[in-house]
């Protein structure tokens, strides 16, 4: 394996401060640049943005890689929206899963659905279907986009446009959507013609895996779905790293 390039904190630092004033395309212009095809990769879990990231990328760099986690328990609609994509596309999409023998103790001691037992065993699912795959998945990536808004949640009201990703040994994420709404979203696709994953039509407006999901009352926070029994959680998964609200850094001047 090549070695990863790394970028300093104090060029990360600079980075986010330009990319405030950048627009989505501009910043993945950038990772289109600044990295070799091989060594970045657009991750998406089909939602809305992710497939707005993918399809701005591929205007750019039509090789671009894509990448999504299968979990194994994945909503049936999504498995036939991938397959929809692929289509649109017509394009590989690459697909990561969780290793059995990662699940198969963790299932044996809690059972299939252990999430709903306690936060500490939901992360942990989530931790062996999501987190792990991804971190295999960016193995050989120097740098990842996905689709993360600031209006998604407060626990993501203060995202970066750009950070080092420490879980996935300091490599470069990139979050070119922050500053869109889910309007913008809706705007993009429709002006693209992309096709929209089906559980939208059904008051979902934020999609992960079928036990942990549900659709939204009006008025509901937009991640109100995920993980709907946990009171006073972030409700996230783990793997864009938001277990608190991620920060600009501070250069020194
Ligand atoms: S969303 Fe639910 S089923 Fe999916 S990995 Fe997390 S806890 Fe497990």
């Amino acid at each position: 394996m090549s070695q990863r390039r790394r970028l300093s904190a104090a060029s990360i630092g600079r980075l986010q401060q330009r990319f405030e004033t950048l627009d989505a395309a501009e910043m993945i212009g950038w990772a289109i640049q600044e990295f070799p095809r091989s060594r970045r990769a657009v991750v998406t879990s089909l939602q809305a943005e992710g497939v707005v990231i993918a399809d701005m990328a591929m205007e750019l760099d039509p090789s671009i890689r894509v990448i999504t986690i299968d979990t194994g328990r994945l909503p049936e609609e999504t498995l036939t929206y991938l397959e929809t994509l692929r289509a649109h596309w017509d394009r590989p999409i690459e697909v990561v899963y969780p290793e059995p023998a990662d699940l198969q103790p963790f299932v044996a001691s809690h059972g299939v659905n252990a999430f709903y037992a306690s936060v500490d065993l939901r992360k942990q699912c989530c931790n062996l279907r999501k987190v792990l795959p991804l971190r295999r998945a960016l193995g050989d990536v120097d740098c990842w986009l996905a689709g993360l808004r600031r209006s998604h949640s407060p626990a993501r009201a203060a995202v970066p446009p750009v950070h080092l990703d420490t879980d996935n040994g300091g490599i470069v994420k990139l979050n070119p959507l922050i500053a869109w709404s889910a309007a913008d979203v809706r705007a993009y696709m429709a002006e693209r013609g992309l096709p929209m994953h089906p559980l939208y039509a059904q008051r979902y407006t934020s999609i992960g895996c079928a036990p942990c999901t549900r659709a939204v009352e009006p008025g509901e926070d937009e991640r109100a779905g995920r993980w709907w029994w946990e009171a006073d959680t972030d409700k996230e998964c783990g793997i864009n790293g938001v277990r608190q609200p991620l920060r600009i850094v501070e250069i020194a001047s």
